[in-house]
């Protein structure tokens, strides 16, 4: 029997993991399917507080891991592929093992869409991102591309024209889910260029190991084209980590897990922290925070209990 069991191993997770072993309680994290989370996807950090010359993505998550393993915190690799949450204790099935625990902390993320070009795939952290606030501010007067229709590609292209020499917005269809402010914005925005009924065919230069140029094919005319861009911010959505919840815990149509007030679930005893539940803001600060809370949650829980 465990006193706490901590889903995901990215910020949240460690951050959980940090407070939780601190405070005698032995978590264990389950690595998941992206070890290290978001921040293994990206190249340098530098608004991690903390890091006045920045902090590369991967060794930042690394580090979060060590400080939680000097505390005694347990990790394991693994996904979560059955939940019980029916009653206290809670049990989830890691392949073939069955773990039990007093309280459970969800900190398994959500993952960004891609385009899942092979190009695009290779590119990551080299060009290629998904998250404007994280990367916008390496391409300074360079040619940016956001790819997407809907909220987060007006925010990301908006948002990219304060360091970008131009944006171009690219969109497959020539309808937008985005919501009418957004995409007003967006358009009155002189920086932004729209190119609808839009696909990219394929990302160069993989070769160099830097995004160069992208062949854009439109899709109305059948015509391609190539591109000359330096980052490319593919802003197509995110899917949340919650399917083995589904039916347990309160998820909103998006599958994201809906907040019963601070970092409780309307489980008791299971807490969420980071991007699983967190659709606004996603930043590697924001889910520590996240993980920080839920870990506190959890210890005055047990506490109460006697543990
Ligand atoms: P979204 O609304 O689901 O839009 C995703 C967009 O990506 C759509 O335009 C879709 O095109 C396109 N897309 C999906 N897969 C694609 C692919 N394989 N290739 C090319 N394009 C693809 O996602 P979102 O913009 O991330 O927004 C998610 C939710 O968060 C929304 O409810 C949104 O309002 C909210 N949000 C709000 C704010 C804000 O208010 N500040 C900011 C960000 C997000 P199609 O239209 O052709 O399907």
């Amino acid at each position: 029997m465990h006193n706490v069991v901590i889903i995901g191993s990215g910020c949240a997770g460690n951050t959980a993991a940090v407070y939780t072993a601190r405070a005698g309680l032995k978590p264990i994290v389950i690595k998941g399917l992206e070890i290290g989370g978001q921040l293994s996807l990206t190249t340098e950090v530098e608004n991690f507080p903390g890091f006045p010359e920045g902090i590369n993505g991967p060794d930042l998550v690394e580090n979060m891991k060590k400080q939680a393993e000097r505390f005694g915190a347990t990790y394991i690799d693994g996904e979560v592929a059955e939940a019980d949450l029916s009653q206290r204790p809670f049990r989830l099935r890691v392949d073939d093992d069955w773990l039990v625990t007093r309280t459970l902390i969800v900190a398994s993320g959500a993952k960004a869409r891609w385009l899942n070009l092979p190009s695009e795939q290779k590119l990551i952290g080299h060009g290629v991102s998904s998250c404007a606030t994280c990367d916008g501010f390496f391409y300074r007067d360079k040619q940016i591309m956001v790819v997407g229709g809907g909220d987060s590609a007006m925010e990301e292209a908006n948002f990219l024209t304060r360091f970008g020499r131009n944006v171009a917005l690219v969109h497959r269809n020539d309808t937008f889910r985005a919501s009418k402010i957004m995409l007003e914005r967006a358009k009155a925005n002189p920086k932004i260029e729209f190119l609808v009924n839009t696909v990219i065919e394929e990302v160069f230069d993989v070769e160099q190991n830097i995004v160069s140029s992208v062949r854009l094919k439109n899709l109305a005319t059948g015509q391609t084209t190539m591109r000359d861009v330096d980052g490319l911010f593919i802003a197509i959505g995110h899917s949340p980590n919650t399917k083995v919840f589904q039916g347990q815990l309160n998820l909103d149509p998006d599958g994201y897990l809906l907040s019963a007030g601070g970092a409780r679930t309307n489980v008791h005893g299971v807490f969420h922290a980071g991007d699983v539940q967190d659709r606004v803001y996603r930043q590697a600060i924001t889910a520590a925070g996240a993980g920080c809370m839920a870990a506190i949650e959890a210890e005055r829980l047990l506490e109460a209990e006697g543990h």
